[in-house]
This record gives C-alpha cells, structure tokens and sequence, in this order.
C-alpha cells in the first residue's frame, strides 16, 4: 500500500476535480438543471470520446458559478487529498472557463484562494494556484489572463500555464503571454506531448520558459529528446491514468511512465480530472507502485521532484521539503 507515502500533485484542472455529488449540490444552491445524462447509474461522469468527455466537463463546470462554490470545490478537493497523504497540491484555475459563469478574475481568485486557507488551517496541506490560459481560445485572450495573474500580486498565484486543445496554435504563439507570466516571477508549464507527438514538447521547451510540462509522455517517442529533458532537468507532469481514459495509450503496459524515469527524465504524478478518469491521486501512487513496480523510496523521490519543481517560494519549498524529510523519515523508522 501506498497510504503512508507523503505525496504531491502538479497537475489539477479545478473544474475537473468536481465530483458528481459537489456538481449536484452546485447545481442545487445555483438553481441549474443539470444535462440529463450527466452521470450514469453508478454515478460516474458519461462520456466516450473526447468530444465528449469536454462536453461532459462543461456540462459539469456550468454548476459551478459563484466565488463560494470554487470555495467549497477547493477545500473538498485538498482535504481528501491531505487524508491520502498529501502534503502540496498546485491547482490549474481558469479564469476564462470562470468568466464563462460569469465570474471576475478577482471573485474566482478569492474563492479558490478562500478554500486554500481553510484546508491548510483544517488538515495542514498547501495548496497553490497555476493561472491557465485556454489553447484554443488564443494567444491575445492569454495575454490578458497572464498580465491579470502578475498584477494581482496575490501570493496564492504562483505560476502560469496553457490548457485546451493542442493542435490549435503553436506553443511560439503564446510567447508573449509566457514572458508576461515568467518576468512577473511567476514559475510556467504547458500541455504538450499529450495529444500532438514529441515535435509539440520541443516547441515547449524551445520556445516558452517553461520548466516543466504537462503529461508530455510522447516525448518517449523521440531519444533526443528524452535525452534533452533530463540533461535539462524538465519535468513532466505525468497523469497515466488520464492518458489511458483518454486512450492516449491502449493500456498501462504500453504507457511509458517507468521508461522517462529510468532514461533519467524528471517525472512526477498528477490525476487531471480525476473523478471524470476515474482516478484520484492516491490511484496514481497506488497504480505506480503497481503496474510500474516503484518501490516507497522511488516514491518518496517522486513526491520530492514534484516539490522541488513545484512554483512555490523559495521558504515555501524549504519547509515543505523538510516536512517530507521529516515524514519519509518516520517511515523508515516504522519499517
Ligand atoms: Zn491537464
């Protein structure tokens, strides 16, 4: 088992985070009618391609409209997670998908920002926030959210990321909205090497200042840039159990999670959009251990590539490290 393993997560939409019983209760205090089919019998988000699995996301997140349901979606999310072990979560918030519901950047921040402080002074987990733009809404749109996500000076928002559909638009499109982002002091990631093969993690790493990337498991399909990734120290934002839902991989034996970490590139474990995979991140743990045979210390390590990755201050990352050291120190002593 992989419960006493402390663990942290980089990658998180928070719209995807919603689960079936939060939407409904949304839904319920908003006055929405939810799309019939929604949820099947088992009470499980229905979609089967991709088309519809966003379709089956909007029609989760148009629940979910006011500064207190990002809130309350918020403190549930990393309060489960804190049950399962986690230290650190950095969450993706969208402002644009927000402004959909007709939310302001600044009442969307509070909410999400308001369910971060609670959960840390009810379990001891962090939370952080990634500020996204959406791919295919365009580079001028991006723009904006990076330049309101550095002049809101708020100490929650520590990075800048690109979410949405990857064949639309290159990665060099948004470089004015990355350097906005990155000279603000703000840590970058983007979705790359999830859907468009390794050309798209090139593009990332080659032109946006981004650090890290998220999935970019495709990356495998090219040496010379698994090469590159570890000489650069990149790390990837891996969510297998999203890849295989989405079919990015037929199954967990094809998915190259263990053959990145063996070729020495930095990996670490996020869930996506979990209950819509039908994972969590304790599944991710679990599952690693599992499938890709990595014992708790290989574990712990990833748990510790994602801190040191993570967009957080300098302080922050220092005591967070020092709680994990702390914490994989009484597991050794438990035996
Ligand atoms: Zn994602």
């Amino acid at each position: 088992m992989t419960l006493h393993i402390p663990k942290a997560e980089l990658h998180l939409h928070m719209e995807g985070a919603a689960t079936p019983d939060l939407v409904r209760m949304f839904a319920v205090r908003n006055n929405i009618t939810l799309d019939a089919g929604l949820f099947d019998a088992n009470d499980r988000y229905v979609w089967s391609n991709f088309t519809e699995f966003l379709n089956s996301f909007d029609g989760a997140s148009r629940a979910i409209c006011t500064r207190q349901d990002y809130a309350d979606l918020t403190y549930s999310y990393l309060t489960e997670q804190a049950k399962i072990g986690a230290l650190y979560v950095e969450i993706f918030c969208s402002p644009s998908h927000a402004a959909e519901a007709g939310l302001s950047f600044d009442d969307h921040l509070q909410g999400v920002a308001d369910g971060i402080e609670r959960a840390e002074k009810h379990s001891g987990i962090m939370g952080r926030i990634i500020m996204t733009c959406v791919r295919h809404m365009g580079p001028d749109l991006a723009v904006r959210v990076a330049q309101q996500s550095v002049d809101c000076g708020h100490p929650f928002v520590v990075g800048f990321g690109m979410g949405g559909n990857e064949s639309l638009y290159s990665q060099e499109a948004f470089y004015q909205a990355y350097k906005i982002a990155a000279d603000g002091g703000l840590g970058c990631t983007t979705h790359a090497g999830e859907v468009e093969g390794p050309q798209s993690v090139w593009d990332a790493i080659d032109k946006l200042p981004v650090t890290r990337i998220g999935h970019g498991v495709r990356s495998i399909e090219d040496p010379k840039l698994v090469e590159t990734l570890a000489k650069r120290g990149i790390v990837l934002e891996v969510c297998p159990g999203s890849n295989i839902a989405l079919s990015v991989y037929p199954d967990y034996a094809a998915h190259p999670l263990r053959r990145l970490y063996d070729a020495g590139v930095r990996v670490t474990l996020g869930s996506d959009d979990p209950p819509f995979f039908h994972t969590t991140l304790a599944a991710e743990y679990q599952r690693a251990q599992d499938v890709f045979g990595f014992d708790d210390a290989q574990l712990t390590g990833i748990t510790r590539t994602a801190l040191e990755a993570s967009f957080v201050d300098v302080d922050t990352r220092a005591r967070l490290l020092a709680k994990l050291d702390q914490l994989s120190g009484v597991v050794v002593h438990a035996g």
